[in-house]
């Protein structure tokens, strides 16, 4: 599905959308992810201009970067800009264009319509964690023996330190450098 809303379709009174259909997500977590919801305000600033503000939510399962679990993230982001007309001069192309977070940003675009798949798909992209971790305190996995040092402890890391294996590897490592 595009969600494409012709300015002329959005009035000086608002649109509201709630949009849980979630083929506009990014493809490559669009598997991953439930309860999409959308929450989209529409209202028309001037004929070329429209005030967009919104939140989206929702629960993606990633695998943690550290011990590979998979675990849910509630994604959560409101989302305020501006979608203006550009002028002929200028040929901007919404996919050129940041739209960054915290401040009012403005997205220009070539005709007169609210491309409101592309612009929820990069609000995603750009507020997904840059690093995926289960817990900010994830130990992550013994680099040994593989085991989650969330759940148990293995003890290789103090076997490793004394151990003769651990000298003979010192040793093999300075030969290599
Ligand atoms: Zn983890
Ligand atoms: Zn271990």
């Amino acid at each position: 599905m595009t969600v494409k809303i012709p300015f002329s379709e959005i009035s000086e009174h608002g649109v509201q959308l709630e949009i849980t259909e979630p083929s506009w997500f990014p493809d490559h977590l669009r598997d991953a992810a439930d309860s999409v919801t959308a929450r989209i305000f529409l209202v028309k600033r001037s004929e070329n201009k429209i005030d967009l503000r919104g939140n989206v939510k929702a629960g993606i399962r990633l695998e943690c970067d550290r011990c590979l679990i998979e675990y849910r993230h509630d994604f959560d982001s409101d989302l305020q800009l501006i979608v203006e007309l550009a002028d002929q001069a200028r040929h901007w192309r919404l996919q050129d264009l940041e739209v960054g977070k915290g401040e009012l940003d403005t997205i220009q675009v070539a005709e007169p319509v609210v491309d409101l798949g592309e612009i929820l798909r990069q609000q995603v992209l750009l507020n997904m964690p840059a690093k995926q971790l289960c817990g900010e305190n994830c130990l992550g996995l013994c680099k040994y023996c593989g085991a989650n040092l969330n759940e148990r402890r293995c003890g290789c890391e103090e076997k490793a330190v004394d151990s003769p294996f651990a000298v003979l590897a010192r040793v093999a490592a300075k030969r290599k450098n």
